[in-house]
């Protein structure tokens, strides 16, 4: 069983930011749900380091545009490769391979009469680098997307893909495939935008404005527009057109903000069918992140969250929580350092960190440095046993990108569970008498138990951290395909050397 996970490919006109890492780390995320499963992973993010912003920003920088590529290109794989993302394949789309390949993909197209030049006079944003209709405009005639960009007026010759024989088949394809767009209201919002005729798309630049893209295989004083160019990252990226490809596109999940669902949801799916290939299995979409009290993230207010200054503060892991366990599924989510840091403390910190390392210490102090035998079980010990797996169990399945934040939950509510155990059970007190010491260990035991259970499922979301719990409880490797399952930890084993897991943050 094959599985192909890919996030968007990144503007490298800036540095990474949160949306960026949030894509990825859910990414990251569903593929270790996937490998947990058993499946085989492949796991692809990257940079698009074509188009006009890409060649402006290195002519601000005064900076040779290959040696510009370059420095923003490590700078977005440093951020991936220490946020923990596991990807298979960086995607650079100055390629040689990628390139031919696109350029395969226009002639095959062109050859079917699907591209025609012509000549057009339109408003163009350089920000989105697209025309835009007059109706894509707000009031006073600018980007909603990129309002102090100044949209242009330009006028001249390129080459359009033909969209609407390919409306209909579209249509037809969503509503033949459920699964296709997820969650239910992008499927809609797709839907409306398939609702009437479709424009031709510019799939062309002039050489004369725009130098960095692929040259068009039909004629040369053209490059490629730069979302033909990245989006056909997807099928490059596995290999194709060469064989082989197949099995990993057959499995495709992409993963998209919601700002980029026309390109993935319209321009994609039909270059695909232009040239005769199959769509890809699913769309996976997800909302924005927006600063504290809803408010848009800017420089100028101050609220933007810079990922890297948020993992020195709380961890990679304390941001993985954070953005796995609050995005919802169909409206944007708060989020800003104070937010995260608050739910760092209390739930990685107060209730699951707490108690590992207060139980395991107190194991460790009075039973010779090992996880306590159990004797027999009580309802109320069975009762949290059910809890915890109960709990955990989607982790053990398939998990779609928009019900990540609802597994969490779950997590955080058999913690809850486990903390108010402990508390009622008071292992402290057992202790101190011969006659409940055996049922001390016991307590001891059903609660090592449940957070080896707890802590295997939190290697999909907080690898890192999950990793050393496990390494304090000296648990035995889990195996794959993982199912949670209690009693795995060995009574009377050693336990681990101990730590603090997740440190206070002010
Ligand atoms: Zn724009």
């Amino acid at each position: 069983m094959k599985s192909y996970i890919t996030t968007p490919i990144y503007y490298v006109n800036g540095k990474p930011h949160i949306g960026h890492a949030y894509t990825s780390i859910v990414a990251d995320i569903m593929k270790r749900n996937r490998e947990a499963l058993g499946y085989e992973m492949m796991l692809s993010t990257g940079v698009d380091e074509h188009g006009q912003k890409n060649q402006e920003a290195a002519a601000d920088l005064e900076m040779d545009v290959n040696a510009y590529l370059d420095m923003r290109c490590k700078e977005f794989k440093d951020v991936f490769d220490q946020f923990g993302v596991s990807y298979d394949y960086f995607v650079r789309t100055s390629r040689d391979g990628h390139k031919t390949a696109v350029a395969g993909m226009e002639q095959t197209i062109f050859d079917k009469d699907l591209i025609v030049k012509k000549q057009y006079t339109g408003t163009y944003c350089k920000g989105c680098e697209e025309f835009k209709k007059e109706s894509d405009l707000t009031e006073d005639g600018q980007c909603p997307l990129h309002p102090t960009m100044k949209v242009e007026t330009t006028d001249e010759t390129n080459y359009f893909l033909k969209l609407e024989p390919f409306r209909e088949k579209l249509l037809q394809h969503i509503d033949d495939n459920p699964d296709f767009v997820q969650p239910e209201a992008f499927k809609n919002e797709l839907k409306k935008m398939l609702a009437e005729p479709l424009e031709d798309l510019c799939i062309s630049r002039p050489k004369s404005r725009v130098t960095l893209g692929v040259e068009l295989p039909f004629d040369q004083d053209f490059v490629t527009y730069v979302w033909f160019d990245a989006l056909a990252n997807y099928l490059t990226n596995i290999g194709w057109p060469e064989n082989g490809y197949e099995d990993w596109w057959a499995g495709c999940e992409h993963l998209i903000g919601k700002d980029i669902l026309k390109p993935h949801g319209v321009y994609w799916p039909i270059m695909l069918m232009a040239a005769g290939l199959p769509l890809p299995k699913k769309l996976s979409v997800h909302s924005h992140w927006v600063g504290a009290g809803g408010v848009k993230m800017s420089k100028s207010i101050g609220n933007t969250v810079d990922p890297e200054e948020v993992a020195e503060k709380v961890g990679i892991d304390g941001l993985r929580w954070y953005l796995a366990r609050h995005m919802r599924a169909d409206s944007d989510s708060q989020i800003s350092v104070d937010l995260i840091i608050q739910t760092f403390n209390s739930e990685l910190g107060n209730k699951i960190g707490n108690l590992l390392s207060r139980v395991a210490k107190f194991s460790n102090k009075n039973f010779d440095g090992k996880v306590p035998a159990p004797g027999a079980l009580t309802a109320e010990d069975e009762a949290l046993r059910k809890t915890v797996l109960d709990a955990v169990a989607g982790f053990g399945a398939w998990i779609d990108m928009a019900d990540i934040p609802a597994q969490v939950q779950k997590i955080v509510e058999a913690a809850t569970a486990m903390n108010e155990y402990i508390d009622q059970q008071a292992p402290w007190s057992l202790f101190k008498n011969e006659e409940t010491r055996e049922r001390c260990a016991t307590v001891l035991y059903v609660t090592l138990d449940c957070q080896r259970v707890l802590f295997e499922a939190l290697r999909q979301v907080i690898p890192a951290s999950s990793g050393k719990a496990l390494a304090m409880l000296n648990a035995p490797s889990a195996e794959t395909p993982w199912k949670p399952e209690l009693d795995r930890l060995p009574g009377g084993n050693p336990l681990g050397e101990l730590g603090t897991l997740f440190p206070r943050v002010q």
